[in-house]
């Protein structure tokens, strides 16, 4: 059985494994990611190096006689952004300065004389709870990451789908408002300017108003924390006053909520899957977002496609990406 890496490369830090076997993997290892492209090569040439130590990986126990490690074969490096099919990262990469629009697999493939795939980190987490995690037993599936943006991921009939030139699953920037907020990518009113982090944020410092003390209702403790400092605002706060019942948080969160019914709808009518998997950091806050996306899809989606489909968090976390990465590159260097 051939070892290959999965590494994951993060704005601020770079997560790896190592796979032995088809299912096994070597905890998930971090360190800080280096700020110039130089660096990160470096960094991943010290990965691909641990990677030959007997210690790392699964089955690799000196008592079972395979004291001698198997260089990995291949490697899979996931990355934020456009992920085309040349391996180019489109557009501005923020995890890899100067290294937008260059072919990056090319460029790892010769610094460190091994097979790299490259791969969007999202797509990547899917994969690994398609193949390891919650969505393993489920065919089809679609993936929703929310974090600072959102991210997508399709896994449909058994396989990873990318599209045409690997451009599938962009639910981020999927218009929900027509002429509405304007979003990273040059264009208006999309997802994850709702229903992302700094989205969050943004329509609760809107909101925080009309929250404000009246005749009727005291003052919103949220909305009273806005108004005492709204640079400061963090997501986590926002998702802690929706636990406790707080009227301005629950408006946030059914705002986005709604937005994202009216994206995901669409999806789910068009693509019918049996699962939709919500992973990424607003949702290791609580599932409250899903729950409000989930109230609000019937008016979005036809009948019969909504009673097929569960709704599960990524159990898999932080770790995914670099096993998604593991298990890609296997199926890669098997095909
Ligand atoms: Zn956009």
């Amino acid at each position: 059985m051939s070892t290959v890496l999965g590494i994951d490369l993060g704005g601020s830090a770079i997560k790896w494994t190592v796979s032995r076997a088809d299912a096994e993997f070597a905890p998930v290892e971090t360190r800080p990611t280096p700020s110039s492209p130089e660096e990160i090569v470096e960094a991943i040439r010290g990965i691909v190096d641990a990677a030959r130590e007997p210690h790392a990986g699964a089955g690799t126990d000196p008592a079972d006689g395979d004291s001698a490690a198997e260089a990995p074969r291949a490697l899979c490096l996931g990355t934020p952004g456009l992920v085309d099919d040349q391996g180019h990262i489109r557009g501005a990469a923020a995890n890899l300065p100067g290294w937008g629009n260059r072919p990056v697999g090319e460029i790892l493939s010769e610094a460190l004389d091994i097979p790299v795939t490259v791969q969007n980190d999202t797509t990547l987490a899917l994969f690994a709870e398609y193949r390891a995690g919650s969505a393993r037993d489920a065919r089809n599936v679609v993936g929703v990451f929310i974090g600072t943006g959102i991210g997508g991921g399709l896994c449909l009939d058994g396989e990873v789908y990318l599209g045409h030139r690997n451009l599938a699953g962009e639910i981020g920037h999927v218009t929900v408002v027509p002429n509405g907020a304007p979003c990273g990518c040059g264009r208006r009113g999309c997802l994850e300017r709702y229903a992302a982090a700094v989205g969050l944020r943004r329509v609760c410092r809107e909101l925080a108003p009309a929250y404000s003390a009246s005749e009727r209702r005291p003052e919103s403790p949220l909305a009273a924390r806005v108004k005492a400092d709204p640079g400061t605002l963090t997501t986590g706060e926002i998702l802690e006053a929706e636990d406790e019942g707080d009227p301005l948080a629950s408006a946030v969160i059914g705002q986005a909520g709604e937005m994202m019914a009216r994206a995901l709808g669409s999806v789910i009518n068009t693509l019918a899957p049996e699962l939709i998997v919500f992973g990424g950091g607003v949702m290791e806050g609580g599932p409250a977002l899903m729950e409000a996306t989930r109230l609000r899809l019937p008016p979005y989606v036809l009948a019969d496609a909504l009673s097929g489909v569960s709704f599960t968090t990524a159990p898999l976390g932080p770790g995914a990406g670099a096993i998604g990465a593991a298990l890609y590159a296997r199926e890669a260097w098997e095909r």
